[in-house]
């Protein structure tokens, strides 16, 4: 059946009755019809090594996370005002993983949605709407999350920072505005520049957003000691603090289950998304108690999908997985070999200018002698690797970093192959292009 309609079919329909703005991955699109574990196959039964696909986190399809949807399915699915141990199942399998001050949760369809709510969350618990959020980051579709992300209103279609949003420097230690193992201090000083002028129109800051490595932004992982600094300028201030673990978020980074325990914080709220659902759309916002006191003001948060029993099950089997199958620690040996090897491979290859990242969220920086970026470069490697069965995908302002967030069943032997394949392409004659 997968075969009936051929990809030029599906194309031509998509152009004619889906959303331009929507895009397709490669030049030539490719139509997946299975998922197992690192692997998808397309229809002809090819199969590629996914190193793209942090959403299916635990692998795709994996059978027990499949099982529990399933199961709960076939019973009942029902909104969250009836009475149903799997929403208290899920809270406590994720409160095990979060420090004890973050005690109150909250549970949403998709990233977008949690971050949306974390922002409503500030407005209420502190009265303020200026947010301080990073150049180049990117939190989610809807308005609010697009009026905080310098990703997407300072791009194509943009039309740069609205009134309330105040965007510091990219803290990029590579090719940032300050370089180097020092520059943490410079970083926050910027932070501080943003509070400044926000009080200087007589307002103050309502909270501080960032991811502990900033996706969008190719991979760039906080240097050192800022993301303290920048919350205690915040708080100092009055502010709260956002970590955005959407991307980041259950044992990915490898050394810590979260990303913002590598920069030893505590942030007032968390927005979860991607990888606790592995594929099914689930997300979540933990919070002091404080916080979650001051925003049940008497409007009642009601969503219609967020926290039903079948999103629950699946949410509360995927953290369960993690644990059984030791995947953060999992994370954390497979992504220091593939960082020793990717750091081999730049010391024969010195368009590779960066090897970055925490577990299994790594980042490859090109650039040339002058350390300028190579976009062309990058998506030239992108489209070849997926010649040889392996998905990478590009991001970062300058398109020029391939970016490593495979599904955290990702092997040793997988990595091996990756970096056999990076060194054969590196090989070819692709600098002139
Ligand atoms: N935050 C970050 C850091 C993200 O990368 C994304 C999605 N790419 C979102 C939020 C929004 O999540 P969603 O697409 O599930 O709405």
């Amino acid at each position: 059946k997968d075969t009936e309609v051929s990809n030029a079919d599906i194309i031509a329909y998509r152009k004619q009755h889906l959303g331009k703005s929507l895009s397709l991955q490669y030049k030539v699109p490719i139509k997946m019809v299975r998922g197992a574990g690192q692997y998808l196959m397309d229809q002809y039964g090819r199969k590629y090594l996914d190193t793209v696909n942090n959403v299916a986190h635990v692998g795709h399809e994996h059978p027990s996370v499949v099982t529990a949807g399933q199961e709960q399915m076939a019973l009942i699915n029902t909104n969250s005002r009836y009475l149903h141990e799997n929403i208290n199942e899920l809270a406590k399998e994720l409160l095990a993983t979060l420090p004890p001050e973050l005690s109150v949760l909250h549970f949403v369809n998709s990233g977008s949605e949690a971050n949306e709510l974390a922002i409503r969350m500030v407005k209420a618990a502190t009265g303020q709407r200026d947010i301080i959020a990073s150049e180049v980051g990117y939190h989610g579709n809807s308005n609010m999350c697009i009026d905080i992300s310098s990703y997407k209103f300072d791009g194509k279609g943009g039309q740069g920072a609205p009134e309330h949003t105040h965007i510091f420097p990219l803290p990029d230690a590579f090719r940032g505005k300050y370089r180097g193992n020092n520059s943490s201090g410079k970083y926050a000083g910027e932070v501080k520049k943003q509070l400044e002028k926000i009080c200087a129109k007589g307002r103050n800051v309502g909270a501080f957003i960032i991811e502990p490595i900033i996706s969008c932004g190719g991979q760039i992982e906080l240097p050192e000691g800022f993301l303290k600094e920048a919350y205690q300028i915040v708080r100092e201030a009055g502010g709260l603090c956002i970590s955005d673990e959407v991307q980041v978020g259950c044992g990915r980074m490898g050394k810590t289950f979260w990303g913002f325990q590598l920069h030893d914080v505590v942030p007032d709220i968390v927005t979860i998304g991607k990888p606790i659902g592995n594929g099914h759309p689930l997300a979540a916002v933990a919070c002091t108690p404080e916080v979650a006191e001051k925003f049940a003001n008497g409007m009642e948060y009601f969503n219609t999908f967020g926290g039903n029993p079948v999103s629950c099950a699946i949410g509360a089997e995927v953290l369960k997985v993690v644990k059984r199958e030791k995947l953060q620690e999992h994370a954390y040996r497979i992504g220091e070999f593939l960082k020793v090897e990717l750091r081999k491979l730049a010391a024969e290859y010195p368009i590779i200018g960066d090897v970055r990242g925490q577990g299994l969220f790594l980042g490859i920086e090109l650039v040339n002698d002058a350390v300028e970026p190579l976009a062309e470069q990058t998506d030239y490697l992108a489209n070849r690797m997926k010649e040889h069965g392996i998905l990478m995908s590009t991001d970062g302002p300058d398109h020029n970093v391939l970016k490593i967030k495979p599904p955290m069943v990702f092997t040793q032997e997988n990595a091996e192959e990756l970096v056999y394949y990076l060194r054969k392409i590196l090989a070819e004659d692709f600098m002139k292009l």
